[in-house]
């Protein structure tokens, strides 16, 4: 008889088959850091908060390339959470997500609990200023708090020399790269292209939430993105109203079936300012809604 896939994963977890190394500790994961500083080796971080899908696996490939070992963090942290939000539901499959990585060039997952990330009397919290307030930062209040003072504490827990963020979440690795900057922190930051799936729907830990015509939907977001992209490109010489584009682009989600539009903007790319014409590289940032599920995605312009 087969057995069911997950408790399959379960059962090879630390098996032989699965030599997929797992700390829980800040303490056995500096003692692992430390013996391979001591080697002289540069140690690399991909922080997620698993359910591991290609995206995840394509940075840690990435990140590879340039360190020496790599860590990969599971940790769902309910600081970047809404009270609102989808903490309780959010997908939690460690052993599928260590089995996943045994794929990969990665040699170590760190999977705190949380009252080891936040011990009783946990007060503090970090605080990028500007590029966090629209945006994201405007729809989930508190979100990128969350996630600047959880990978401040990765980087100060692992003593990371280099970490690597999607360009999925684009607001959040600026964030990230300000915060290092500010902070003078002695970690090099990476970006990862965006992995699609093969309608150019951006990877996700929520697609999981879609239903089957939700699913379909879903894939219109990058080409509408993509044709607002070319529209602007198309009048940058002379002068495209970007706000006028924007609109367009909020229209054109909302009759192919999405339910509400956050937002769809042009953004200078490097500062995340609101821009009115194309003459530095730019990002168009969009979030749509299929239901509760929200949708990101963005393009290099
Ligand atoms: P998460 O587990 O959703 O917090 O994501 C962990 C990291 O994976 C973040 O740096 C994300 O930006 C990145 N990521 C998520 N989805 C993708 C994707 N489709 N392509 C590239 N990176 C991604």
């Amino acid at each position: 008889m087969s057995m069911d896939p997950l408790m399959s994963a379960i059962s090879q977890i630390n098996s032989p088959e699965n030599p997929m190394d797992v700390v829980r500790s800040i303490a056995d994961l500096r003692d692992r850091v430390g013996d391979w500083k001591a080697k002289g080796l540069k140690v690399g971080l991909v922080p997620t908060m698993g359910a591991l899908h290609e995206g995840h696996l394509s940075l840690v490939r990435r990140l590879a390339q340039d360190v020496d070992r790599v860590i990969v963090s599971i940790f769902v942290n309910p600081a970047q959470f809404g009270p609102q939000e989808d903490f309780a539901a959010y997908p939690r499959q460690e052993a599928l997500d260590c089995l996943r990585l045994q794929g990969t060039p990665a040699d170590l997952v760190y999977a705190p609990a949380a009252d080891v990330m936040y011990p009783p009397g946990f007060l503090t919290s970090v605080r990028v200023g500007r590029i966090t307030d629209d945006l994201e930062g405007a729809v989930r209040p508190g979100h990128f708090d969350g996630v600047a003072t959880v990978v401040l504490k990765l980087f100060t827990q692992s003593g990371c020399d280099a970490a690597i963020f999607g360009e999925k979440d684009y607001q959040q690795l600026v964030m990230i790269r300000h915060m290092v900057r500010n902070l003078d922190l002695p970690v090099e930051i990476l970006g990862g292209a965006i992995v699609r799936e093969a309608d150019g729907l951006a990877a996700s830990s929520r697609n999981v939430y879609l239903s089957a015509p939700q699913r379909k939907i879903a894939g219109k977001l990058n080409v509408i993105l993509a044709d607002l992209r070319a529209k602007a490109l198309a009048g940058a010489g002379a002068g495209a109203d970007l706000g006028a584009l924007e609109q367009m682009g909020t229209r054109a989600l909302i009759d192919a079936g999405f339910d509400r539009v956050d937002y769809v903007s042009f953004r200078d790319a490097q500062s995340l300012e609101t821009i009115t014409t194309l003459n530095a590289p730019a990002r168009l940032l969009a979030v749509a809604r299929l239901g509760p599920t929200r949708l990101l995605d963005n393009l290099a312009i």
